[in-house]
């Protein structure tokens, strides 16, 4: 590796880990957790406080890579969506982990009595973690942070998109950590494919649906137990009964948050005919009331590649090909400079109406400023039509009838669900994060993170006494009549 280069000003590229490493780095932590296989909490705690230190000597350092990488990103929506998340995942493990670490509280059935059952909640061994560009600080390290605490070892891969934030990352984490406890790894996709088949004891997968179904593969052929946290089209419903203003503030923040480059962003909107316009009015005054200029403009993140810039202009060409109509908000300039922008990777708040199924952006995860608006008279037409595309990581709902919203949040399926607003789900420690069907399996935060890097193992201690040799052979009248005894009382 060739360390010791300045992650802010850092071009191209930055180090390089090869794969004869990787295989050494996964045995050096293979050795360091069979010496302590179990961690106790001073030393879980004090992997926690590392990380907290670094995120606070780093931060400003993780922002301005993360701004260099994307081409501009508000530095605001760094410092709430990620350093932020990352310390409020540190805290509430700190909070919660020795407790968690007792294990669940078992009883024993009166059949197997004097014997105690107990459940003993022990580390999995070597985490392998891959993360995306997105949230390349968030996404890397709330699921170390999880694995560290379950008391596992960490070998860390994030995005090659993000190649300054990836180098910062990992000058960090070494200056914190010994390697046989957290590292990270940086490579081009061809590293990240070794990465996926090492045989790690618990393989953690943030990033697409495509490249998830391919890490699932490799998982599974070395059975290695797999967290898919994927994407997907997070659908907002919204019927009569919503206050509209709110909505359209809500659904516009969520969506031009990062640019619409959010996992759980709202993909696109489903209500009925007869709101539409009213809905597309506010929607637009909104957005021009967030981003009164979009040139230059410091609190607009910018879409962080030309590949991804020109895909999203594609979906608008298709749509538009296809019959769509495009709403943009109008600036006191009269119109968007689109050209302009698109030199600076920028683009307004693009709503699209007509839309059909046959058009791209109807079939495919937006991630970007693109909101199409599908029309649906009812509730269950909306559930229906959201129920025949994939399952969805999020889903919204805008509304204030109780029943109603029970009812969706009861009919519908998908990974995690807002009411009245979007991705703020994702910012509560208490519930589990994580998608189902194609848009993942298994979830962490809070509880839900030690849970899915600690293997529960249940244990049963047998007492001297114990009925259990009477039903040991040869049965004879005894075995039969309490064989017969004990499938009538269990
Ligand atoms: P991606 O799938 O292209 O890349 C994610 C990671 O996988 C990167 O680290 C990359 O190096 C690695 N990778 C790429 N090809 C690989 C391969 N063949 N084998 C193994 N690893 C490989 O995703 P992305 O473009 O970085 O991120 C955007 C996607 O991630 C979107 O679909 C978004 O919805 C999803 N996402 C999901 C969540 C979530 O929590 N569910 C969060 C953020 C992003």
């Amino acid at each position: 590796m060739n360390a010791h280069l300045d992650p802010t000003t850092l071009t191209e590229p930055a180090s390089q880990t090869s794969v004869s490493e990787l295989r050494g780095l996964l045995e050096r932590q293979q050795a360091a957790f069979a010496e302590d296989p179990n961690p106790d909490w001073p030393t879980r705690k004090g992997w926690l406080k590392a990380v907290g230190t670094l995120v606070d000597r780093h931060a400003d350092r993780f922002v301005e890579a993360i701004a260099a990488d994307f081409g501009h990103r508000a530095h605001q929506e760094t410092r709430l969506a990620e350093l932020m998340t990352a310390r409020s995942a540190i805290t509430h493990a700190k909070r919660h982990t020795k407790g968690w670490m007792k294990g669940p509280r078992t009883a024993t059935p009166l059949t197997f009595w004097p014997g105690k059952a107990r459940v003993i909640t022990q580390p999995k061994g070597v985490a392998g973690i891959v993360s995306p560009w997105n949230y390349p600080l968030q996404l890397a390290l709330v699921p170390a942070i999880a694995a560290l605490s379950a008391g596992n070892r960490v070998m860390l891969k994030p995005s090659e998109l993000t190649p300054r934030f990836s180098e910062a990352l990992r000058v960090a984490v070494e200056e914190h950590f010994d390697a046989d406890v957290f590292t990270v790894v940086t490579g081009e996709v061809e590293l990240a494919t070794a990465f996926t088949s090492l045989p790690f004891d618990h393989l953690f997968f943030t990033g697409s649906t495509a490249v998830g179904k391919k890490v699932g593969v490799a998982a599974m052929e070395k059975l290695v137990p797999v967290t898919l946290e994927l994407g997907g089209k997070s659908p907002v419903i919204l019927d009569e009964t919503a206050d509209m203003e709110l909505a359209a503030q809500r659904i516009t923040y969520g969506k031009l948050l990062n640019c619409g480059q959010t996992c759980v962003a709202p993909d696109y909107l489903i209500m009925p005919e007869t709101l539409v316009t009213d809905m597309i009015a506010r929607l637009k005054t909104v957005a021009q009331t967030y981003f009164p200029s979009l040139d230059d403009n410091p609190d607009l993140t910018t879409i962080v590649s030309d590949r991804h810039f020109k895909r999203l202009q594609e979906l608008v060409a298709d749509a538009e090909a296809k019959g769509a109509t495009v709403h943009r908000p109008t600036p006191q300039t009269g119109e968007y400079d689109l050209d302009a922008l698109a030199a600076q990777r920028r683009m307004p708040l693009t709503i699209l109406t007509n839309v059909t199924p046959e058009m791209a952006v109807m079939q495919e995860e937006i991630f970007g400023p693109l909101l199409p608006i599908v029309t649906a008279e009812t509730t269950d037409a909306a559930l229906n039509f959201i129920a025949k595309g994939e399952r969805p990581l999020a889903l919204y709902w805008f509304g204030n009838d109780a029943v109603t919203r029970e009812r969706i949040l009861n009919q519908s399926i998908s990974g995690t669900a807002a009411i009245n607003d979007t991705t703020l789900q994702v910012a509560v420690d208490e519930i589990p994060f994580g998608g189902i069907g194609a848009s993942g399996m298994g979830a962490y935060h809070g509880r839900a993170s030690f849970d899915t890097f600690s293997h529960q193992k249940g244990v049963f201690i047998q007492s001297k006494l114990s009925a259990t040799k009477w039903l040991m052979p040869p049965y004879r009248r005894r075995s039969n009549w309490l064989i017969s005894f004990l499938n009538r009382w269990v």
